[in-house]
């Protein structure tokens, strides 16, 4: 856990948050600006800044985002009508917090895949 990273500190509980999703491995809450009806980020409990600093260790977690993300579709019912998941790494992606997380956005049409 990195001591200034506020999803490891979400994630591990330091700070109080409902997680709508946990394991022993990712944890899933609501994003503070949803920009859907549903918008989640799941995160790695460890300290991975973005997907360029993944590595072997860290298949695990990686792996256990994806099955997050399909419970997380399903608790909150977009599974079947669709869903879109983003990660956004490093500036030109926007990425504003350094600690790997993807986002789960549904409950609307959500258009076209970028802006152009
Ligand atoms: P990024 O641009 O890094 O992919 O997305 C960061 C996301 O984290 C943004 O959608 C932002 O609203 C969300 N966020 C930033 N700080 C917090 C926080 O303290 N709590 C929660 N729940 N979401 C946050
Ligand atoms: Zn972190």
């Amino acid at each position: 856990m990195a001591e200034d990273c506020i999803f490891c500190k979400i994630a591990n509980g330091v700070i109080k948050t409902e997680l709508v999703y946990e394991d022993d491995l990712v944890a899933a809450f609501k994003d503070l600006h949803p920009i859907a009806p549903v918008h989640v980020l799941i995160v790695p409990k460890t300290h991975i800044p973005s997907v360029n600093d993944a590595d072997a260790a860290n298949q695990a977690a990686l792996g256990r985002l994806f099955l997050a993300a399909r419970a997380v579709a399903e608790k909150f019912s977009v599974a079947a009508g669709g869903y879109r998941i983003i990660i956004n790494n490093n500036a030109d992606a926007g990425q504003e917090v350094d600690h790997l997380h993807v986002h789960l956005l549904g409950g609307r049409r959500l258009g076209p895949m970028l802006a152009k």
